[in-house]
């Protein structure tokens, strides 16, 4: 017997339908004899078209209220989950965020799991009960509905995962595992069947939205093992497989130690809507890369790549960073605004940019990653604007209207496209 939690994303619950379906895997794992508890999304759209509605009352809105609207949509979904599985004959109950609770810090839109208290839930799994607990959402130490941030379901089911200690977190979407890159982009993308959480960390920090940052971060911490798959497999299908995990299709992200066959290249990333924001002769001297990126930090502005050339003059430098198209403008505000604070020459900038980047563990191995990456985009005739790197991923800024085109290239070139198609 296991203990498992699975979580459910938007489009794995958009209708009442679909809950049915994603209930009777639900079933599947209780009439196997595990303990289950379930974290599910807003039906798919809902918190986009909350959101509006908050904009549309006010662009200026307080983030309390946002929250206490955003956080509405999983209320609905917790509650249908708990009705379909009492239909199934399963005894289930909901769970706001509140009722669990699900501590969080003050952050409203963004905030942190501080601690779950387990013990209700813990309870109700030994006395034979399914919880189902509302994604996205906790509540603050003054006692108001937070949000975790976009995607941030992932992270409600993991910090639930580590706080019922449970043997590993299913995340059911609307793919079947984690791909070499996004299949929507890429058709010939292929289905990777382990992936370790540092990689998985940079494919989701990089772009790839399958799992949100936060979640793998916290699964990596807590040594959650997450199995990525699919809610519209058929529940009723064999579930055998190699560590006692379902052997349906499906991904786990997990230790390095456990993958045999390590790649180079893992997998290739895309983030679309990048600015670019250029400081044009900038004092070097101590404490200007603070002063800049200080003002940012007081905006919540959130700041990607930075890239500091050195004084060639001895006295000046630049210095180019990116941020998200939608914190352009603040951005430049702020740094208009900041008067004596940053002393430079000329800012200058623009939106429209796209982040490719390439990923794996091999190549802390393997030299010359970086610089086949840039032929390849060479002969596709691709400018290269910016280039960062860790020891596992380098990354360009390129036009958005090459960034499909850089990807599709970046995956033939390092042999990821599937054989047969
Ligand atoms: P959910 O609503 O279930 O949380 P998301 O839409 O947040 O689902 O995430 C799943 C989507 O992530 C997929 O439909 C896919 O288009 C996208 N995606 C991006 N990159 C990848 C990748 N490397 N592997 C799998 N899916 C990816
Ligand atoms: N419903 C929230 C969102 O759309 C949280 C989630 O789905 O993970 O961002
Ligand atoms: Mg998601």
């Amino acid at each position: 017997m296991a203990r498992i939690v699975v979580k459910f994303g938007g489009t794995s619950v958009a209708t009442v339908e679909r809950i049915r379906q994603a209930a009777r895997h639900v079933k599947r794992e209780v009439d196997a004899g595990h303990e289950v508890a379930v974290v599910v999304s807003a039906m798919s759209g809902k918190t986009n078209e909350l959101v509006g509605w908050v904009n549309e009352a006010s662009p200026l809105h307080d983030a309390r209220e946002y929250d206490a609207v955003v956080a509405s949509g999983e209320q609905v979904t917790a509650g249908l989950m708990a009705i379909v599985l009492s239909e199934m004959g399963i005894q289930s109950r909901s769970f706001a965020g509140w009722q669990v609770p699900i501590r969080t810090d003050d952050a409203h839109g963004a905030a942190r799991i501080v601690e779950i208290d387990p013990t209700e839930l813990d309870k109700r799994m030994k006395d034979g009960w399914v919880p189902v607990i509302t994604g996205f959402q906790g509540i603050s130490p003054h006692g108001r509905i937070t949000t975790l941030g976009r995607g941030g379901s992932d992270t409600s089911a993991v910090a639930v995962a580590a706080a019922v200690k449970a043997d590993r977190c299913d995340i059911y979407t609307d793919v079947d595992g984690v791909y070499t890159t996004d299949p929507r982009i890429v058709p010939k993308a292929q289905r990777l069947t382990k992936i370790s959480f540092e990689e998985m960390l940079e494919m989701a920090s990089l772009g790839a939205k399958v799992l949100m940052i936060r979640s793998v971060e916290m699964a990596m911490a807590y040594k959650v093992p997450l199995l990525v798959r699919s809610t519209f497999d058929d529940p009723d299908a064999p579930q055998v497989g190699p560590d006692g995990l379902p052997g349906v299709p499906g991904t786990l992200v997990c230790d390095e130690d456990e993958i045999m066959e390590k790649h180079i290249v893992s997998g290739v990333t895309l983030a679309k809507a990048e600015a670019k924001i250029t400081l044009r002769d900038v004092k070097d001297n101590p404490g200007v890369a603070a002063g800049v990126f200080g003002t940012l930090a007081d905006q919540g502005i959130v700041v990607d790549m930075i890239v500091q050339n050195i004084a060639d003059d001895g006295a000046t430098t630049d210095i180019t960073f990116t941020v998200p198209d939608s914190e352009y403008d603040k951005a430049i505000k702020a740094l208009e605004n900041a008067g004596d604070k940053i002393e430079y020459g000329r800012l200058s900038g623009s939106k429209g940019g796209a982040k490719v980047s390439v990923i794996g563990v091999g190549m802390r191995s393997h030299a010359g990653v970086a610089s086949s990456m840039f032929r390849a985009l060479a002969d596709k005739g691709i400018n290269i604007q910016l280039i960062t790197t860790s020891e596992i991923k380098t990354s360009v800024l390129i036009d958005e209207q090459y960034a499909e085109l850089a990807v599709r290239a970046l995956h033939t070139y390092y042999g990821l496209d599937k054989k047969d198609a």
